[in-house]
């Protein structure tokens, strides 16, 4: 393959970046750096209406969070800028009139109450009404009228729009790198515009018109836009442009039932399908984003990076490097790849074990610190990371399963009690904490077989102590080995637990 593969990601910024953009965005970084090419982002904004404050700033942080930097960007210029649409708008008007000029385009004066009629007019018929080959040269626009009205028209400021003149009844043949040969007659498609009468281009021109200007290669993007591939294939052809190659992604699906993943599936169900959190800025209504909820990047992307593609092999772990020596367009899903909530969860399970014991020692400690107001020790958050690591998925799972290391019981599980604690249990106990005091050497290693043997000694089925140790230790019949846990509060604590709970259960 050649290196000079550039490839581009050109999301309108008109919200949060949904997983499925956050997909596109991977795979095209992947194949550029595969290729040692060039990932760029641009910034597709100039549909005005749709513009939402923050978008912009959201994309950007979400592909930093990621990992998935562009090399040229509104933030990082290249050679090719800008890489906002807004501040090219100077640009296209001239590409417009390329078209015009050798005819492919033309003038539209039709009002918007014009069309709404003749919409109307078709709709009571059951069709659709479409501006095309079929119907222009009948309709308000350059076709008609003469040069001279045109003209006239447009000194006049009389509101226009510059359509393409789809060619009538052409077969076109179009490769896609994921899809193979597509055929598309043009026979049912619109003289779609091209520049609005605000001055600005619409989607589809300035698309081409940047594509083309910024040396694109490659356009990989979501299967949502393949109905547009015959215009923009045409559009290059009109301007005698070689049009780059094109891919287009697999959709990513609900996990249950039918169609597209939505922001509601994941409300209903309760993940996230944005990567960062989104505050509506209309609204004020917030909702969950990957980083917020605790999701290492890492697990994050390598989960997106299977849904809709695998290399063949049995192989789910991907670091970001390797996913960059292993991906290929080619495989590439063409079917819809569903999404599952669980499976993310198991990502995320494997990278977080993969983190430091120190590192996560460390943000435990600062989120104790921060979410309930506990200062405690690296040491004594390293330790507990240690012991339950194993259990956890997300970063809080920690504080469920070790609470009870920074607040003693001030109740018991009625079921738990019942199970552990019987009617001998407090003579046991009381033995049990003079036991106890007598000891001093709390250390894992010497308090555990001593325990042990005193339990034999005393002629006591284990359980008989273990089980009211752990219920007064915890509050509940779970946690972390019993010694580990007497061994962690020290004497002092333990002793107190124990007291507290011979009081409270007999
Ligand atoms: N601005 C379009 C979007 O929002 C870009 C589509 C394309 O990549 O051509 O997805």
């Amino acid at each position: 393959m050649n290196s000079k593969v550039r490839v581009r990601f050109a999301p309108s910024p008109t919200g949060p970046l949904h997983i499925g953009g956050l997909r596109t965005a991977l795979y095209n970084y992947l194949f550029a750096k595969k290729h040692e090419g060039t990932f760029i982002l641009r910034v597709e904004d100039t549909d005005n209406s749709r513009y939402v404050e923050g978008a912009e700033d959201y994309i950007k942080e979400a592909l930093d969070w990621c990992g998935l930097t562009p090399d040229e960007s509104p933030f990082h210029d290249g050679e090719f800028g800008p890489y906002r649409q807004s501040e090219r708008k100077a640009i296209y008007k001239d590409y417009a009139q390329q078209l015009i000029d050798n005819g492919h385009a033309y003038y539209a004066f039709d009002t918007p109450e014009d069309l709404d009629k003749l919409r109307q007019e078709q709709e009571a018929f059951g069709d659709k009404f479409i501006y095309g080959a079929h119907n222009r040269n009948e309709l308000n626009n350059s076709l008609k009228v003469s040069e001279k009205e045109t003209l006239e028209y447009i000194e006049s400021g009389k509101p226009y729009v510059i359509r393409f003149k789809m060619p009538m009844a052409k077969q076109l043949a179009i490769r896609d790198n994921i899809r193979g040969n597509i055929q598309i007659k043009t026979n049912d498609l619109d003289d779609k515009i091209l520049f609005k009468s605000d001055g600005m281009p619409t989607y589809h021109l300035a698309n081409i018109v940047d594509d083309h200007l910024m040396e694109i290669t490659h356009v990989i993007r979501g299967e949502e836009w393949l109905p547009s591939l015959a215009l923009h294939v045409l559009l290059y052809d009109a301007f005698g442009w070689k049009a780059p190659k094109f891919a287009h992604l697999p959709l990513i699906l609900k996990p249950f039932g039918k169609g597209k993943l939505s922001k509601r599936d994941g409300d209903k169900h309760g993940f996230p399908v944005f990567p960062l959190e989104w505050k509506d800025p209309a609204t004020g209504a917030i909702s969950s984003g990957y980083r917020e909820e605790f999701y290492l990047p890492e697990a994050t992307i390598n989960m997106l990076a299977l849904l809709g593609w695998n290399d063949g092999t049995e192989q789910e772990l991907y670091s970001l490097e390797e996913l960059v020596d292993k991906f290929s367009i080619e495989r590439v899903h063409k079917a819809g790849a569903k999404f599952n909530p669980e499976k993310t969860k198991w990502f995320q399970h494997q990278y977080i074990q993969k983190v430091d014991d120190s590192v996560l020692a460390e943000e435990f400690k600062d989120w104790l610190r921060a979410e309930k107001q506990i200062e405690t020790t690296l040491d004594f958050t390293l330790k507990i990371v240690s012991l339950l690591k194993e259990r956890l998925t997300f970063m809080p799972d920690l504080w469920n399963e070790s609470y009870f290391f920074f607040q003693a019981p001030t109740q018991f599980n009625p079921k738990s009690s019942k199970k552990a604690w019987k009617e001998d249990t407090a003579p046991i106990m009381t033995n049990f904490i003079s036991f106890l005091e007598a000891e001093t050497d709390f250390s894992k290693e010497q308090i555990q077989p001593k325990i042990k043997g005193w339990i034999t000694d005393q002629g006591l089925g284990f359980g008989k102590v273990m089980m009211p140790l752990r219920l007064a230790l915890v509050g509940d019949m779970k946690g972390p080995d019993v010694f580990e846990m007497v061994s962690l509060l020290g004497k002092t604590e333990a002793i107190n637990r124990l007291k507290f709970a011979l009081n409270t259960l007999n």
